[in-house]
């Protein structure tokens, strides 16, 4: 299975490091903290976060 379509949070209740970052990752830990409602598509011009990184 490849990577997940990327996802990210802007919402002002998360911590900079999780919100200067974004997911491509269902399964990575830090994504996982995001709230559903909190979530949107796409890569929002952020880095990719680095558990992502490191499940390949
Ligand atoms: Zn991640």
């Amino acid at each position: 299975m490849g990577p997940d379509p990327a996802y990210h949070t802007d919402s002002p209740e998360y911590e900079p490091k999780h919100r200067e970052v974004y997911h491509d990752h269902n399964d990575c830990p830090d994504g996982k903290r995001i709230e559903k409602r909190h979530r949107k598509d796409g890569k929002g011009g952020k880095e990719r976060c680095k558990e992502c990184i490191r499940l390949g």
